[in-house]
């Protein structure tokens, strides 16, 4: 279960930009459906359906949307509607196996040389297709001698060569807290380098304020850091995400998109064309395209394979090869994420 964001402690003077952002963001359906003036009787929407995992969308995120218009790309990806209600078979609570592979509440360890740490249940945007919307956040180590635990933990395995911190969102995190774990984190010799999983810079770009981009350019001399934004459509991809994810380059990291093929968002090849361009607009290279986990609640969402390889056929026609991001699936238990190809 996703915990929802409280307020920041500190007082509003030392407030970041970006927090005030976040915390002005829209909780609430019937008032994000007035703002894009949508009449909350058109569609099967439900206000407020899950309480575990209410509506939550930045106010700059929803600026991004079309007005009146109940099949934006956009609003698609965070309005609840009544099909998440219904079950379907094959759609489960924990869809890509994450709790066999966690060693110990935080750490999942699926595939060789990299750990995934996942450091906060918190997020910026909820996404009604989100693969981890029922992981047992309230179990993550809260404190950071439990965390530290955890650094000692894997200083201890040389098997370790990349840890991945992801969520929820890492970047929800305040720069000091991120700071201390990416600290932990490249003070461990065999470590190679940092991975950050994060659709912050997509949904709240203001994230990337000057503060964090000193912190980047600085910790990104000790080891190599790679930065996985999540971008499902180009209309995502404003001015200023580009202009941002220009500056989070010039700062040291290298970026990389991964998105989610969902029906009725990006299930058309003009739209993953478009999306790739604007990606590399940006400087930020398309690396996967997933398709989508069977969470429960997500049926809808779901676009058939066939289809899936039909359009990376037409985006390959229309790419340069560095622009067409591998198309693959999670497979609790594989080895590695699988990449779906035609047979
Ligand atoms: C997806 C994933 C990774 C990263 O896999 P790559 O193919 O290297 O991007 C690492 N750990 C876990 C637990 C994952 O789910
Ligand atoms: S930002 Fe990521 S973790 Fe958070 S709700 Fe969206 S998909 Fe899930």
């Amino acid at each position: 279960m996703h915990p929802t964001p409280t307020p920041p402690a500190s007082s509003p003077a030392t407030v970041p930009q970006w927090q005030r952002e976040w915390q002005d963001s829209f909780r609430n359906t019937g008032e994000l459906l007035e703002f894009l003036g949508l009449e909350p009787h058109s569609v099967a929407e439900l206000p407020d359906l899950d309480p575990r995992f209410p509506l939550l969308v930045p106010r700059s995120y929803a600026e991004r949307m079309r007005k009146r218009d109940w099949n934006d790309p956009l609003l698609k990806q965070v309005l609840a509607t009544r099909h998440e209600e219904q079950e379907r078979t094959g759609f489960i609570a924990d869809a890509v196996g994450d709790l066999a592979a966690e060693e110990v509440p935080g750490v999942l360890r699926k595939y060789h040389g990299r750990t995934l740490l996942v450091l906060t249940g918190i997020c910026a945007v909820h996404c009604r297709y989100c693969f981890r919307r029922e992981f047992p956040y309230d179990e993550l180590p809260m404190t950071r001698s439990k965390w530290n635990g955890v650094y000692v933990r894997l200083k201890a395995d040389p098997s370790v060569e990349e840890i991945l911190f992801s969520g929820g969102d890492p970047l929800s995190l305040s720069d000091a807290n991120l700071r201390w774990h990416w600290e932990q984190a490249i003070a461990i010799p065999q470590i190679k380098r940092l991975r950050i999983h994060t659709r912050l810079p997509v949904v709240l770009p203001s994230r990337l304020d000057e503060n964090f981009l000193g912190m980047v350019s600085e910790l990104s001399k000790f080891k190599p850091v790679y930065l996985v934004i999540h971008a499902n459509h180009a209309n995502e991809i404003s001015k200023e995400v580009v202009s941002r994810l220009k500056a989070l380059r010039d700062s040291g990291a290298v970026v990389l998109n991964q998105s989610v093929l969902l029906r009725g968002v990006n299930d058309h090849a003009d739209a993953l064309v478009e999306l790739s361009e604007r990606l590399l607009d940006a400087g930020a290279l398309p690396y996967y395209l997933h398709q989508l986990d069977r969470v429960r609640g997500a049926w809808h969402f779901e676009v058939p394979e066939e289809t899936g390889l039909k359009l990376m056929e037409d985006l390959r026609k229309r790419l340069p090869g560095y622009g067409v991001p591998k198309y693959v699936r999670e497979i609790a238990g594989a080895a590695s994420k699988t990449e779906l190809i035609r047979k």
